[in-house]
């Protein structure tokens, strides 16, 4: 039976692949060096109020029923690879995290699990480690708990009092997909029936920082159109998930972990996609005319300046008299830049000058073919293309 400190190492390394709002670093570590950024166990989480927060991230359990194929803690992974197998008490759990806590080393939870005996069965060991952490020690951080697939309305709803946030991952975007990697799990009874849970709990005023999921890119033969009309359907006032997260599938054997550089760049255009409907409010039908006819979204030019191209009507954007969200549109301009303009001409500034713009943020060489500044009009579009291609 491992000592707290190799279960701590087993699990905080099997939880690496869940994504809250940061991952592990490809850097290798130097011996005798200070730091691993390889080795997982804490990750960072975002407040409401912009403040960075570190977590301690575990799993409950690497033992689990299902035999997802990308997952290393899969019951099939876990005969093949020979894993150790090992569980945290929820004692123990919530002692560890109170000492680290009072260390200073992290300031809340991110626990996820694998399905031990059952979804119900490791709810009530999750459940038992959150309440010992804010009855017993009386724990005020942040704890961020993971769904498990399954799991039934009055055990997500025990766990939801006691989380500040949930996450349910879909890992793949529709039912022929999700049935292309996993046999174990059932997609509508384990994924989108909970789904379905999340809104209610959110309304009753549980889990204040909203609830979110992640996708497993490249486990099966999804396409990112598929992947798309998932998360702008999650995204919609029904489901209202908070975020949708983005994780390139790694192979499971070490050898064959030379990826090539274009999954992560896949993954890299999701995110971009992602924040353009969320931040920048583009609709789904304008992102989604971004793929191409084989259902990718190129990996070559940033989405935003595709839908600039293909949308001229919009263009040229007046810098000195255009709404907020009519400069959101324009590539290399963001919310930021976008704010400190408007804030500008209320101040009654004008301007008509390139360096104004690049002193508030705006990224001159993607903005300037689409901006109007005073009564001059910036290079022409043509120009655009040829700066970018000589790039
Ligand atoms: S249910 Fe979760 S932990 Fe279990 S095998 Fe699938 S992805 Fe891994």
């Amino acid at each position: 039976m491992p000592g707290i400190l190799e279960k701590l190492r087993i699990l905080g390394e099997a939880a690496k692949y869940d994504l809250c709002a940061s991952t592990a670093s490809p850097r290798a570590h130097t011996p005798g060096s200070i730091g691993k950024a390889v080795t997982t166990g804490v990750c960072h989480s975002f407040l409401p109020d912009g403040r960075c927060i570190s977590l301690l991230k575990v799993l409950a359990t690497n033992s689990c029923i299902h035999d997802c194929k990308y997952c290393i803690n899969s019951i099939r992974n876990n005969k093949d690879f020979k894993q150790t197998i090992t569980s945290f008490e929820p004692d123990e759990l919530a002692k560890l995290t109170m000492a680290f806590y009072l260390r200073n080393y992290i300031e809340g939870l991110f626990l996820s699990s694998g399905v031990g005996k059952s979804a119900n069965c490791q709810a009530e060991i999750i459940h038992e480690t959150l309440h010992l952490l804010r009855y017993k020690y009386n724990f005020d951080g942040y704890i961020h708990a993971k769904v498990l697939p399954g799991i039934g309305k009055d055990e997500l709803f025990r766990i939801a009092e006691l989380a500040d946030r949930v996450s349910l991952n879909v890992e793949l975007p529709n039912k022929s997909r999700f049935n292309e990697t996993c046999s174990t799990k059932d997609y509508a009874n384990d994924i989108i029936k909970v789904s379905k849970f999340l809104p209610e709990m959110s309304k009753t005023g549980h889990i204040p920082a909203g609830y979110t999921t992640q996708y497993v890119i490249g486990a099966a033969g999804e396409t990112d159109k598929e992947i798309l009309e998932s998360i702008f359907k999650f995204y919609n006032e029904d489901w209202n998930f908070r975020r949708q997260y983005y994780s390139t599938c790694l192979p499971i054997d070490e050898t064959q972990r030379n990826l090539p550089r274009s999954f992560f760049l896949r993954e890299h255009r999701l995110y971009q996609i992602d924040w353009l409907r969320r931040i920048y409010k583009f609709s789904p039908e304008e992102l989604l005319s971004v793929v191409n006819e084989t259902g990718f979204i190129p990996l070559k030019v940033d989405p935003k300046v595709t839908i600039a191209r293909e949308n001229p009507e919009f263009f040229p954007v007046d810098v000195n008299n255009a709404l907020y969200a009519d400069l959101m549109r324009v590539p290399g301009i963001g919310h930021t830049s976008a704010t400190r303009i408007i804030k500008l001409r209320n101040k009654g500034v004008a301007i008509y000058k390139n360096e104004q713009l690049k002193t508030i943020g705006v990224v001159l060489k993607r903005a300037i073919p689409f901006l109007k500044i005073g009564e001059k009009k910036q290079l022409t579009m043509v120009d655009f293309q040829k700066t970018e291609e000589s790039d």
